[in-house]
């Protein structure tokens, strides 16, 4: 082979080699720019861009999950398909976290990429959970369900039911269910005991979950804010002694919302 034809060859395959390689690195680095809303990470990821850099997609936490709810993504269908290659994700619909008190996945991390700060499953943020859907949710249309609330296994903390009126026979209680982002852990209990066909109730990463005060505001009703705030001597909102129908005090209070007042009761 002359050693033009020979250098021309060399030439074409490095420059088929190089646009494999470069097909295969955008590939593989799409899916990590964006993760889908079920993939969840496990407790102690660092937020997503360091931990794409720490994790060397080993395996090991996933090796030693028990209850194997952790999975490690590949290409193919599904919800994976789109979590970038290698690194480990959950989905809670499908298993949620049994929140380990050892924390195994955490220990078996070896790059920190699964923080090993985090001592205590309770206080992991895998994602946050949100009453998406309140048209379906059987609370929220007046039925008892509640099995959101009693299988979190932070009950009356992450999620409490919040006792209102129902407007539709203006003398039942509904109980809503009320996530509170603080104790929320995000192992996805909730959403997988959901009894509807598509869950009400979803764990998202708390990014998509949650909103953001601006800097500026101050809540003044909060002891670290009255320091440096003026203070107002608001005026005392007055609620009458007396429920009327579609007070939501009385209700809250567990007080019998209909008994007339005892002046009235003499008449
Ligand atoms: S806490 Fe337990 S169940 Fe949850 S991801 Fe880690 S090993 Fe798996
Ligand atoms: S053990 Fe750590 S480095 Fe290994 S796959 Fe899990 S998160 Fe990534
Ligand atoms: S389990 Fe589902 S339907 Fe039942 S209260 Fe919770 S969110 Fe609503």
């Amino acid at each position: 082979m002359s050693l033009s034809r020979r250098n021309l060859l060399q030439g074409a395959s490095g420059a088929a080699t190089a646009c494999l390689m470069a097909g295969g690195a955008a590939l593989v680095a799409h899916p990590a720019q964006a993760r889908p809303a079920q993939a969840l990470r496990p407790p102690g990821a660092l937020p997503e861009a360091d931990f794409l850099a720490a994790c060397v997609r080993c395996g090991l936490c996933v090796r030693d999950c028990p209850p194997h709810n952790l999975r490690l993504s590949e290409f193919g269908d599904g919800v994976g398909r789109d979590v970038a290659i290698g690194t480990p994700y959950f989905v809670a619909r499908d298993i949620p976290c049994e929140m380990c008190e050892d924390l195994p996945c955490v220990k078996a991390c070896p790059t920190g990429a699964l923080d090993p700060a985090l001592q205590q499953i309770e206080k992991a943020q895998m994602g946050l959970a949100v009453l998406i859907d309140h048209e379906s949710c059987l609370n929220f249309l007046g039925l008892r369900c509640d099995v959101c609330y009693r299988v979190c296994p932070v009950i009356d903390e992450a999620i409490t039911l919040e006792k209102v009126s129902n407007p539709r026979s203006d003398r039942h209680a509904m109980l809503l269910p009320t996530v509170h982002a603080e104790a929320c852990t995000g192992c996805g209990k909730c959403e997988k005991s959901c009894v509807l066909e598509q869950a009400a109730i979803k764990v998202l990463p708390r990014e998509l979950a949650q909103g953001q005060l601006g800097g500026h505001y101050r809540k003044g009703w909060e002891a670290e804010n009255r320091g440096f705030q003026p203070q107002f001597n608001l005026p005392t909102q007055r609620l009458p002694e007396q429920a009327v129908p579609g007070d939501l005090a009385p209700l809250r209070s567990g007080a019998e919302p209909y008994a007339r007042a005892a002046s009235e009761a003499q008449r």
